[in-house]
């Protein structure tokens, strides 16, 4: 497993703030931006968002999809992204410790 964290390639900053675009029937677009030098640091596409503690509404909605259209695959989906998030939160969070970069 490789582990980084975002760094701008102007100033050398990882001080960055993510930009979220939603549009009805497209993928939700993150732009990260530079804190320091306020430079584009990067952009993508997502597929499969998830926003920690939001809850099942946000991430419904994230996909394009209404709570009445909502049964028992999107919960099983939302509930198992959402355990990835958190362990594999841990996980880099970890090995970013091992480099000493858990800043
Ligand atoms: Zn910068």
């Amino acid at each position: 497993m490789q582990v980084n964290r975002q760094t701008c390639q102007r100033c050398k900053s990882i001080n960055v703030r993510n930009i979220l675009r939603r549009e009805p029937n497209r993928p939700t677009v993150v732009y990260v931006r530079c804190a320091n030098c306020l430079e584009l640091v990067a952009y993508y596409e997502l597929s499969n968002y998830y926003h920690h503690g939001k809850g099942i509404e946000s991430y419904l909605r994230a996909h394009g999809m209404h709570a009445n259209d909502s049964g028992r695959r999107w919960l099983a989906d939302f509930k198992r992204i959402q355990d990835n998030a958190v362990a594999g939160y841990e996980e880099v969070l970890e090995q970013l410790t091992e480099q000493n970069k858990n800043v």
